[in-house]
């Protein structure tokens, strides 16, 4: 058992101004309340109020909170009274026991009414005071603990309300420490087979992925290092429950999920965050898609850090995590990490700071709604919504309930409706209302899907959605689609060669050509066109050999090469110069139903002058024609593609551009760079440094924008920071 000093110095350590003489008091009085009572286990009682006591030293709670954890027991099970505890210790804390007393038999898992009416006792009693609420989820955490000791029976029903209403509870708190314990502990309980699987193929993937991550993490603490930058860098790894719970969710298997390993990177400031990603994505390739700011966009529960993935040593991907040290306090302490501590001036005392957190207004919320006078079950039924915060439950316009990981978008909730409801999905409105397909659902959203039939879904919303029906489903309605739109593009491409020569292009005069290039169909024809896997050339060259009544042969073979050659020549010329002519190939971005990609890093935006080139197996990369890339086409002119824009101005869609960023290294830079992009509505996709001096630092950032005149905005606001030595589009 922890001793009296060690239990004081604990508190002092981090709180100096703390009441030793309170502390002293709490602990002898509940100490001899206790008495000789013993917990299930034959432990003396009094070391459970010590234990919990403990865990709040952790969360550096302030005196009144850990004296309320030692004396949290007493009014219930010893002979004190709410007169006797405002007597020796004041009021403050004798209402903060009291609170405790109210929902210390609160059963939470019994029939549905009882239960509602109880959670609402819960609720009320925590909500003069939050430090109720975390004295409760400690004394839950130490039972659970020690839940080895209680029948089977009880074991079973006190891990179901854990589970159920304490862990989403604390995370809701932020306190995401002490809930991945909490639901840890639970998960034992109540699916242990499940538990010790993923224990097992745990142990077996970290001895495989190991060595990758301690090679990143000691490259980069070596680079930062050089760099100059404070940090400290520390393992992390994923609970078994949170991992079991992802692979039911997205219906995936252990070794396929890409943040299990991973570490976390402390920085000195807010600054050295994104210097430290620029690092990071300089030195190993970035997993597409895993990047995200949740430093500019907090998480609701107040979390900050950047989170992104790379690909280490031998493929391995490993997660990193980038946060300052007052972002890693919230992160782990959640509502605890504000303030609770008196004012060492005024003496005054309370929660402060805390009032202002996202936890707070959360609980207050609820709490407001309960005074709104909802009948105890339709409360629960709403709170429970809020509390698990891992689903969504949202309802089709005609009532049906449907449940849908959280982070589901309308496209993840048309699949789930039906397959045929998700193919056939263009547009949505969420409660009544227009809203983009990316938009994340709510909790009790009303999701109406607008659907207009014979379409394919695009192939990009396989990245975009979240549950494993709809991503499958996506992937066979694509499969199909790829190979149409191949034909679509081949056809054009073919037709536009064929019509150039003179040539009849119908499917009849296609047929002929077959036999001289050893196909079996037209539509393979034109599918090998669209891919790039059959020059027009070839087509033409088998066409005029399959012309029956053609003239001799040596003839006809002068004719056919004088012929490509002149077209050749007519093609050198850069395509777009004929641009806005009927013939170039109209494209309508990435949702397009040709097979069209574009260009990483010089990605040309609505706007831009485009050229499409034509690449084997891979159909149309786009250009924008200041791209110095296409230079290396010169010599290729059949690969070149005459395109142009055309953008439905009703479904808007971003396009990736690059800037490069040329600025002083100085305090505040970066910040003020991200900022002025974020300002003006555009998301940076990916940021590199490319080269660091000490006065200097140069880096490419990949900004999504609308089109042109938005990227030209950006530009020139960038450009007028003072710390901006030269800002311009990146030509790649
Ligand atoms: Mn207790």
């Amino acid at each position: 058992m922890m001793r009296q000093y060690e239990l004081v110095e604990r508190v002092t350590s981090y709180d100096p101004h703390a009441d030793e003489a309170l502390l002293n008091r709490a602990y002898v009085y509940a100490m001899k309340a206790h008495g000789s009572q013993q917990r299930a286990s034959g432990d003396p009682y009094f070391s459970h109020p010590l234990e919990v006591a403990g865990i709040l030293t952790d969360l550096k709670l302030d005196d009144a909170t850990i004296a309320t954890a030692l004396l949290h027991d007493t009014i219930e099970d010893t002979q004190a009274t709410r007169e006797e505890i405002d007597e020796v210790f004041g009021p403050e804390i004798g209402q903060l026991v009291e609170g405790l007393t109210k929902i210390g038999r609160l059963d939470l898992v019994s029939k549905q009414a009882e239960q509602a009416e109880n959670f609402r006792k819960l609720l009320l009693a925590v909500s003069d005071d939050i430090r109720v609420l975390l004295v409760k989820l400690a004394d839950r955490l130490h039972n659970m603990r020690t839940i080895d000791h209680v029948g089977p029976e009880k074991q079973l029903r006190i891990a179901q309300e854990t589970m159920d209403i304490y862990a989403p509870l604390a995370g809701r708190m932020g306190i995401q420490s002490m809930r991945d314990e909490l639901e840890d502990l639970a998960f034992a309980v109540i699916n242990p087979q499940a538990r010790s699987t993923i224990m097992k193929r745990l142990d077996k993937l970290r001895r495989e992925a190991v060595p990758a991550v301690e090679t990143i993490k000691q490259e980069l603490t070596a680079k930062l290092k050089q760099a100059g930058i404070d940090n400290s860098v520390s393992g992390r790894e994923k609970r078994p429950y949170s991992i079991w719970q992802k692979m039911e969710r997205k219906s995936i298997s252990l070794e396929q999920l890409s943040d299990i390993l991973g570490f976390r990177v402390i920085t000195r400031s807010l600054e050295d965050c994104y210097r430290v990603l620029g690092v990071v994505h300089q030195s190993w390739p970035v997993v597409p898609g895993r990047f995200k700011d949740y430093i500019s966009t907090p998480k609701q529960n107040d979390y900050r850090s950047i989170h992104t993935t790379v690909i280490g040593p031998e493929n391995q991907r490993v997660e990193l995590q980038i946060r300052t040290g007052d972002m890693h306090e919230v992160a782990e302490r959640g509502v605890a990490a504000h303030s609770f501590y008196k004012d060492p001036v005024t003496g005054e005392a309370g929660i402060g700071q805390a009032e202002e957190s996202n936890a707070y207004k959360w609980l207050r919320r609820l709490i407001d709604m309960l005074e709104e006078g909802d009948s105890p079950e339709e409360f629960l039924e709403h709170t429970r919504l809020e509390l698990f915060q891992d689903q969504v439950f949202c309802f089709t316009p005609a009532g049906t309930l449907i449940a849908l990981p959280r982070g589901a978008n309308p496209i993840d909730f048309a699949y789930a409706v039906h397959t045929d409801v998700g193919n056939s999905c263009v547009g949505c409105k969420i409660n009544g209302r227009a809203a983009p397909l990316m938009s994340e659902l709510k909790n009790g959203d009303e999701v109406e899907v607008i659907r207009t039939d014979g379409r394919t879904p695009p192939a990009a919303w396989e990245r975009i959605v979240v549950t494993g029906k709809a991503r499958g489903a996506i992937r066979r309605a694509t499969r199909e689609a790829v190979r149409r739109q191949y034909a679509t593009l081949g056809r054009e491409i073919v037709e536009r060669a064929l019509q150039h020569e003179g040539l009849a292009s119908d499917d009849e005069a296609l047929a002929r050509a077959l036999p001289h290039l050893a196909l079996a169909s037209v539509d393979d024809l034109l599918a090998k066109a669209g891919r790039g896997e059959l020059a027009s050339e070839l087509v033409i060259k088998a066409l005029q050999e399959a012309k029956p009544e053609d003239k001799p042969a040596s003839g006809r073979r002068r004719k056919s090469s004088t012929v490509s050659t002149k077209r050749t020549k007519s093609r050198r010329k850069p395509p777009v110069k004929t641009n806005g002519a009927a013939k170039a190939l109209p494209i309508r971005g990435i949702n397009a139903d040709l097979p069209v990609r574009f260009a990483e890093g010089c990605g040309p935006v609505p706007g831009d002058r485009i050229v499409g080139i034509l690449t084997r197996g891979e159909g149309i990369t786009i250009y924008p024609i200041h791209a110095d890339i296409l230079r290396e086409f010169d010599n290729e002119p059949e690969r070149w593609v005459d395109v142009a824009w055309d953008i439905d101005a009703s479904r808007r869609e971003r396009f990736v551009a690059r800037i490069r960023v040329s600025c002083r290294n100085e305090v505040g830079a970066l910040a003020g760079i991200t900022q002025t992009i974020g300002d003006q509505d555009a998301n940076i996709e990916n940021l590199v440094m490319a080269r660091r001096s000490s006065d200097f630092y140069e880096m490419d950032i990949d900004v999504g924008v609308w089109d042109l005149i938005h990227l030209g905005g950006i530009i020139s606001s960038i450009r007028q920071l003072p710390v901006i030595h030269e800002v311009q589009r990146a030509a790649a």
